[in-house]
């Protein structure tokens, strides 16, 4: 018999279970306390409830997702990459980058000290699906191809994994993006249901806007996101300027085009008055000319968001290179020129392929 995720379990799935098993309802309050605010790993932990309860847990929950297969640090040892192994044998991978220098990290700046009281950011990339559909040439998660979508417990559980790692060096995680494996919104409902959890009053407390969905650019679930209303941010991956150049890189141009996708993004603004980040990774001789900037700002105009580029991380199936230091400046002074804001990203753990687009649940 395969166990029960504990992270799969919403309070009221578990008010449910509690009852099943004769338990007074007060039980799964304490059981979530346990699980998303002392960080707890085990039934043993749990010492405030009588041991025939942890023992029913013990029966019928797992605590544990997957297997960490394997982890490495960078060399500036700001970043690790943990790679998990599910039950079934899908490989996901989840990253965390430290960033505690302001010179080497622009929106410092802006975000100051986190909420949390922590000095230094802990920005946490999870995974959303163990590969992904969506087939941007660019991307080793995107040449892997698609296995499966991940349950909802199965993202939270990338998000403890690393709050319990951090609570051991008196840490915590300050921002969460999904940006790791797969497309969070070919996989909506589960990616939401995990959100929703780690924002919970009662559970993790992890405040929506610290929170950043990446997406391919699915105009209907923008739409549907928009209107749900959650304060997380968005970012979109655009790419390209036009719909025959995004295509040849980004096979999802098929179904919606870049004036959609725009669309889209219009009204997720009108609604929820937040700004829209586009993701930009530039790509030398593709899309990091200055006629593409300029082609760029003409549709961005009157948008309320700004630019995310980051010169392309290498990965084995894609043979474009990245942008120099010297042309990226130049794209973002043209595009600041034509009034839309842009930053250029800092490359994160090359060395160990934990960059962005270089997950591939391999033993790289
Ligand atoms: N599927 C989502 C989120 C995961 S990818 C999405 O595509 O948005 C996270 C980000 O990394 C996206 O902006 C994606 O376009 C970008 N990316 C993918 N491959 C990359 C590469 N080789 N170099 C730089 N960025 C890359
Ligand atoms: Fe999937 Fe995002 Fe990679 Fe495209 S960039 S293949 S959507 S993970």
């Amino acid at each position: 018999m395969t166990l029960m995720l504990i992270y799969d379990l919403s309070l009221p799935t578990l008010e449910t279970l509690l009852q099943e098993w004769d338990e007074p309802a007060y039980r799964a309050k304490q059981i979530w306390q346990g699980l998303y605010h002392h960080l707890y790993s085990s039934p043993e932990q749990f010492t405030n409830l009588p041991k025939s309860l942890r023992e029913k847990m013990t029966q019928n929950l797992a605590f544990s997702a997957f297997k960490v297969k394997t982890y490495l640090d960078s060399s500036d040892g700001f970043t690790r990459k943990t790679l998990f192994e599910l039950p079934d044998g899908n490989l996901i991978e989840a990253v965390l980058m430290r960033y505690g220098d302001p010179a080497d990290d622009p929106q410092m700046a802006t975000s100051a000290t986190n909420r949390r009281g922590a000095k230094n950011r802990r920005t946490l990339c999870i995974s959303t699906q163990a590969g992904c559909a969506m087939g941007c040439v660019f991307c080793a998660t995107g040449q892997l191809g698609y296995k499966r979508n991940l349950s909802s417990g199965e993202i939270v559980a990338q998000v403890m994994y690393y709050a319990q790692m951090l609570k051991q060096q008196d840490e915590v995680v300050s921002n969460i993006v999904f940006m790791g494996m797969g497309e969070p919104f070919h996989n909506y409902d589960n990616t939401m249901g995990a959100i929703d959890r780690l924002n919970d009053a009662d559970g993790y407390k992890f405040g929506a806007r610290r929170l950043t969905i990446s997406t391919v650019g699915l105009a209907p679930q923008i739409r549907r996101f928009a209107d749900e209303g959650r304060q997380v941010n968005l970012a979109i991956s655009l790419h390209a300027a036009d719909d025959d150049e995004r295509l040849a890189i980004m096979p999802v141009n098929k179904r919606y085009k870049i004036d959609d996708v725009i669309a889209a993004c219009k009204y997720y603004i009108e609604k929820t008055h937040r700004r829209v980040t586009f993701e930009w990774a530039l790509i030398s001789g593709v899309n990091d000319s200055p006629e593409v900037a300029k082609k760029l700002a003409t549709r961005l105009k009157g948008l309320l968001c700004h630019v995310n580029a980051i010169p392309l991380n290498p990965t084995q199936g894609y043979s474009g290179e990245a942008t120099d230091r010297q042309r990226a400046a130049q794209f973002k002074e043209t595009l600041e020129a034509a009034g839309i804001p842009c930053t250029i990203r800092m490359r994160r753990g090359i060395d160990i392929a934990a960059g962005c687009g270089q997950l591939a649940g391999a033993n790289s």
